[in-house]
């Protein structure tokens, strides 16, 4: 094969290969802001169920206040009862006593309704905290292992910068101008592969003659309509068996 073909080839594979590593590069802060989205989810939920168990809490002290007022009622008319002078009197203070007794009664069992959603919320607390926890561990192990994957991308795009340093200085420099070119326009794809007669890029079809020139590999081929350098590669030789 031709040497400059072969050098803008591997030109090729390293520019695709540092294309590869910038896009996933590029995509490190959104992945960092939704690892830290999730955690802030999950503390967010740990609020909420606080916040509900607290009012909860609120809710039982107000009722509480409220069977105290009428307790307080309770004893102040049992003190009357004993001091009544006709029925009709001892009457009314047993009404009064038997209205505070279901309001007490009715306020008592708000309290255990409310105890009882306190149980299920407290529940709620510890669960919504083992997740946050859960959820901090695996975005900790996440971003470690980020770093580790971006290190390692950072590491194989200078591994490439040389590696393509090394091999544009060996190229000849009018092959370079062409690749460079065509790569810019092309999407970072200047050197395409022809097969069947066809550029297997742009799929336009190839003469023939330039064909078979192309498939002797020996020298630097545009394809007419992409202007991409052109390549072949031969069957593999099936070797037969012995
Ligand atoms: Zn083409």
């Amino acid at each position: 094969m031709n040497a400059d073909l072969e050098r803008v080839i591997a030109l090729q594979h390293l520019d695709s290969a540092a294309h590869d590593a910038q896009r996933r590069l590029a995509a490190e802060p959104e992945r960092t802001r939704s690892l830290d989205a999730r955690v802030e989810t999950a503390k967010q939920r740990v609020v909420d169920a606080k916040q509900r168990l607290s009012d909860n809490q609120h809710r039982r002290r107000e009722i509480e206040k409220e069977v105290a007022v009428h307790q307080g009622r309770l004893s102040k008319f049992r003190e009357q009862a004993m001091a009544v002078k006709t029925n009709e009197e001892y009457h009314a203070v047993q009404k009064e006593i038997s209205y505070a007794q279901t309001e007490i009664k009715a306020l008592e069992d708000r309290v255990l309704e409310q105890m009882l959603e306190a149980d299920e919320l407290t529940a709620a607390v510890k669960r919504t905290e083992k997740e946050l926890a859960d959820e901090q561990k695996a975005a900790e192990a996440e971003r470690k292992a980020m770093a580790a994957e971006f290190a390692e991308l950072r590491a194989s795009l200078e591994r490439i910068a040389g590696e393509r340093a090394a091999l544009v200085a060996a190229l000849d420099p009018q092959v370079l101008s062409i690749f460079e070119l065509v790569s810019k326009r092309r999407h970072g794809v200047g050197v395409a592969e022809a097969r069947d007669g066809i550029c297997t890029i742009c799929h336009v079809r190839l003469r023939p003659q330039v064909f078979n020139t192309i498939r002797r590999n020996d020298a630097i081929i545009q394809c007419d309509s992409c202007q991409r350098i052109l390549y072949f590669v031969p069957d593999p030789i099936i070797q037969p068996a012995q």
